[in-house]
């Protein structure tokens, strides 16, 4: 046990509680198996009862009609966070196993970025839009569409980049009026408890706005799909869990932001000058906090002529990134949050392996360490794109290298998935590249590169990588309902 700032506590209607019957899940840090302490670990009723708070809030409260309340919660929040900004980044590396180098990006003070992002979008945001007048076939009228809250959000949020998706939903959510119910992965609560902690202590936002529940048991999430209280559902997640939400939200019709898996593929052209900085991004990517990212690109794609240049460059890369202790400043990888993601992570290894694929550098669990999740950056070249290794999501520090014959087998291969989260192109030619980016069906895509993670960035997959956007002004209107008004006139 640690002691650690945290709150172990639910955030239910205002209110910090302790779970049905004082219930508690021990939370454990993967690097080294220590348990640092516990969280509530709430039952089906715990659950109902923040559904029910953010209900009456939307409907009590004057938070769906008062920009300005929004706006300024929002920026106490901020404010309260950056307080705590310190406890924020021990208990991300100490639940999630993140390496302390992300802190300042993507794990941290990125995602802290969004609190102010969208109080200032709220503020300047064209809440009517005008349609003028028409002549209908009831006689003239003046229309306009006014933009209202959405509802009763539910955030059912994954444990690799919790900070970052936590805020993602919550504050554009909170800026268009909704009430929120957050639900945590039950491997990384304390940062999404923190969120409630501070709520309560800091800010004005009203009883049952926002309400934090974790809980050990996933399935508890099924109560936020199926509840006819709850108007939409903002999840991250594997794409697996993506379908289950989906489909149980198909009774109540349930409005669905769904941000899901990926296998995107980096394509270095045949042209590139530099073959180490051209398979970087993606050799770099899959390094980072261990892979368990899902636009992580774990396609490389290398034109033939080229192929043993492009393993050759990217081995090198792989085999010399620093990992381990994620409180270290200098690694970029940690552990691999928990066991069954581990050996989830080795078995798909060592499948493709049987299969036929060559394994360059690592290939296995580390086995340095006495204790903790740990899985060696590895690459793997002869992979073909049928084999499971480039076909499933991995969630683990695996680089597949496979080659093509031209810029068009290239396309080919690249959109020959069920995702279309990302990726990446790099070519000397730019206007090529750029051709080549444009054709790949994806959300996202890094030019010569190019990083487009960013709040104003908006953020989200093609085919069954998802439905809708994240961050940005479209991650806003996620969360906004249209209402169209038209009156009479003369
Ligand atoms: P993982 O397999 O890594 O846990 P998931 O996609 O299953 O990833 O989980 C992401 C989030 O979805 C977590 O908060 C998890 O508790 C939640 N979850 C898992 N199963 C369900 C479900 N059937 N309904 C709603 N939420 C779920």
């Amino acid at each position: 046990m640690t002691d650690m700032w945290h709150e172990e506590r639910l955030y239910i209607d205002g209110e910090l509680v302790d779970a049905e019957g004082g219930k508690v899940y021990d939370n454990v840090n993967p690097a080294n198996e220590e348990v640092i302490g516990v969280s509530a670990d709430a039952s089906g009723d715990d659950l109902r009862r923040a559904i029910a708070a953010a209900k009456r809030a939307f409907y009590e409260s004057d938070w769906t009609t008062n920009v300005e309340l929004r706006a300024r919660c929002l920026r106490q929040l901020h404010e309260a966070i950056q307080k705590h900004h310190d406890d924020f980044v021990e208990m991300t590396i100490a639940e999630v196993g993140a390496p302390r180098m992300l802190m300042s990006g993507p794990q941290l003070d990125a995602p802290l970025a969004y609190l102010p992002f969208y109080a200032d979008l709220a503020e300047r945001y064209e809440w009517t839009v005008d349609l003028g007048r028409a002549e209908t076939m009831a006689g003239p009228a003046h229309r306009w569409v006014e933009k209202e809250p959405a509802g009763v959000v539910a955030a059912i949020t994954p444990w690799n980049y919790p900070n970052q998706i936590n805020l993602a939903k919550t504050a554009p959510a909170l800026a268009a009026g909704c009430t929120v119910v957050l639900k945590p992965a039950p491997d990384t609560p304390w940062t999404g408890l923190a969120l409630g902690r501070l709520a309560a202590e800091y800010t004005d936002i009203p009883a049952g706005v926002l309400n934090v529940v974790t809980s050990s048991d996933k399935a508890i999430g099924e109560i936020l799909s199926t509840s006819p209280d709850v108007d939409m559902v903002s999840f991250t997640g594997s794409t697996a869990t993506g379908r289950r939400i989906m489909a149980a939200g198909a009774e109540t019709i349930k409005r669905v932001f769904l941000e899901l898996g990926g296998k995107s593929a980096h394509i270095v052209l045949d042209d590139v000058e530099d073959m180490g900085s051209a398979v970087g991004a993606a050799a770099f990517g899959v390094c980072t906090h261990g892979g368990q990212g899902c636009a992580t690109s774990t396609r490389l794609l290398v034109p033939r002529s080229r192929y043993e240049e492009g393993v050759e460059a990217a081995a090198a890369l792989i085999g010399m990134l620093p990992y381990g202790d994620p409180q270290e400043p200098g690694n970029m990888t940690g552990p691999i949050v928990n066991r069954p993601q581990l050996e989830k992570i080795d078995g798909m290894v060592q499948r493709a392996k049987e299969q036929g694929a060559r394994c360059v550098v690592g290939g296995g669990i580390a086995t340095q360490f006495e204790k903790g999740f740990w899985f060696q950056p590895t690459l793997l070249a002869d992979v073909t794109n049928d084999m499971e290794i480039a076909r499933d999501e991995i969630f683990g520090p695996v680089l597949v290298v496979i080659p093509y014959e031209d810029d068009d087998d290239a396309v080919r291969i690249a959109n020959d998935s069920i995702f279309g989260l990302s990726g990446g192109v790099t070519g000397a030619d730019r206007e090529r590249a750029l051709g080549v980016a444009r054709r790949i069906r994806t959300g996202t895509m890094s030019l010569n590169g190019g990083l487009w993670y960013g709040a104003d960035v908006p953020f989200g997959g093609y085919k069954q990588s998802g439905i809708g956007r994240e961050m940005g002004v479209a991650g806003f209107e996620e969360y906004l309902e249209q209402k169209a008004i038209a009156e009479a006139v003369s």
